[in-house]
């Protein structure tokens, strides 16, 4: 557990003594959690040394205070520091109408697509600050975030300073969305606007491809299998591989999706994308909710990996995906917040929770998806999942410096008890709010601290996504397409 990276690998101008290291803070005393090898890695007394973005050494307190000598301290007594947690699905933007749209079929026809329609830049960009400052408080420190562009979105990960993983939307739904057909109607797919969203794409994605030094990164994004042509599949496809970019796609992410494949190919969406080629490493699945568990199992099989949003599909659309299925056939599962328009919030301690909880109900097993596995899921399986294995998503010497540091003195989180059964990990999964966390760091660099944003304006923030959200639903309720909203019915009766 104790490593630290060799002298030899270090600059000698580095060297403070004849075993003294230079390094910019030394996090220590901590129960840490590194999720090295098979389990959670626990170390009780640990330390973590930062230098620049990297990690130096890691282990024991007593060990690394011997061996570095740190410029800034932080004393993590009390406190459980652990990787920071990977959102790998979510669409920010979306935040701006947060909670309209749950609890009704059809959500996105019904629910989502009236206040889509009128979702400017500015109410995007607006929601895309909010839902970001809301996940880094809770301790998201990896952001898989898939938009079609708008000014701005990009450029605040850059300043924030967490990890993004961004996809830029591409389909080739005609303007207007989905708002104009009827459920259940094959709706049409135009090609030119196909190839505009693939050309803006393309230019987004090499213009930020490592921006922020490799903080930010790129995959390419077609929305779903019913949502592009087949040769724009194919095109992305292409350009994928020519490219070396992974590919963020929805994936059998409802009944509407594969009532579409059938209309239009004549059979569901697994079978579709085996035969296109999609089914490889290079594809993260997000929700395979329609997905059987056979399905899933030849899906995970082929080296694909798979996004689970627990807390979404759940509330979307009544179901446990078969995540269990996917992981027992060997596929790495990261989990995402999805939308909080209908989840209704980005935390991904609510999402290794519900993903433990709803999986058990589902098998009726108690053993299925224990704590430590979702926090696997929400750091190191996930970093995997979405490509980074080998840069985040646990404690070691050599990567990248994204850590967290909750407090262990919550009282929902109190007593701590280490002998003889250790009870942090289930505490941190099954109680934990997110609130709990103090600090975090990302790339080396501390963004909060003592539960405060240090590098955007949280009340300006909030305060203009009011303003924004105000400004939408005075649009959506000016246009007569709001009627025919789900939720319609529940605010006559008197229930919102
Ligand atoms: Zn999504």
């Amino acid at each position: 557990m104790d490593d630290t990276l060799p002298q030899s690998d270090m600059n000698p101008a580095d060297l403070t003594g004849p075993s003294h290291l230079s390094c910019d803070i030394l996090i220590h005393g901590a129960h840490l959690f590194t999720m090295q090898g098979s389990g959670v890695g626990y170390l009780a007394d640990g330390a973590v040394a930062v230098r620049g973005t990297r990690i130096m050494g890691v282990g024991p307190t007593a060990d690394l205070r011997a061996r570095f000598e740190p410029a800034e301290i932080i004393d993590a007594s009390h406190c459980a520091v652990l990787p920071g947690l990977i959102d790998a699905h979510m669409h920010t933007p979306l935040a701006i109408f947060r909670g309209v749209a749950q609890d009704v079929s059809q959500w996105m026809q019904l629910g989502l697509a009236a206040f889509n329609q009128h979702l400017t830049s500015s109410a995007a960009m607006a929601g895309s600050q909010l839902n970001v400052l809301e996940a880094l408080k809770a301790g998201t420190t990896t952001f898989g975030d898939y938009a079609r562009p708008f000014p701005g979105w990009a450029e605040f990960y850059l300043q924030v300073g967490v990890r993004a993983r961004l996809a830029a939307t591409i389909n080739a739904l005609p303007p207007g969305g989905m708002a104009g057909w009827q459920v259940g109607d094959l709706y049409p797919l135009d090609n030119e606007a196909g190839c505009r969203s693939l050309d803006a794409a393309i230019r987004f994605t090499r213009h930020w491809q490592g921006a922020g030094d490799g903080r930010i990164s790129l995959m390419l994004g077609p929305q779903a299998p019913d949502m592009l042509t087949r040769d724009q599949l194919r095109e992305v496809k292409r350009l994928a591989q020519m490219e070396g970019l992974m590919i963020h796609m929805h994936v059998a992410q409802g009944d509407r999706e594969i009532s579409q494949m059938t209309q239009r190919y004549g059979m569901r969406t697994p079978e579709f994308l085996r035969q296109l080629g999609y089914l490889d490493q290079q594809l993260l699945a997000v929700h395979l909710t329609e997905a059987s568990e056979q399905e899933a199992e030849l899906i995970a099989q082929s080296g694909t990996r798979m996004v689970l949003c627990s807390g979404s599909i759940g509330i979307i659309d009544g179901i446990v995906p078969p995540a269990h299925a996917f992981r027992e056939a060997g596929g790495p599962v990261a989990l995402g917040s999805d939308q909080a328009c209908g989840n209704n919030c980005s935390n991904i301690f609510n999402e290794m929770k519900l993903t433990a909880l709803f999986n058990k109900i589902r098998f009726r097993d108690p053993t299925v998806m224990p704590a430590w596995e979702v926090l696997r899921m929400a750091t190191i399986e996930g970093a995997e999942a979405i490509g980074l294995g080998d840069q985040i998503g646990s404690l070691r010497v050599g990567k990248q410096a994204d850590l967290i540091v909750v407090d262990l003195r919550a009282l929902n989180l109190s007593p701590v008890i280490t002998d003889p059964v250790r009870n942090i990990v289930p505490n941190l999964v099954y109680a934990a709010s997110g609130r709990e966390v103090k600090t975090v760091m990302v790339a080396g660099r501390l963004l909060v601290r003592n539960g405060q944003v240090l590098t955007a304006d949280e009340n300006a923030i909030r305060s203009e996504a009011q303003v924004q959200a105000t400004a939408l639903a005075k649009r959506v309720a000016a246009d007569p397409i709001h009627r025919g909203l789900a939720l319609m019915q529940a605010m006559k009766k008197g229930q919102l």
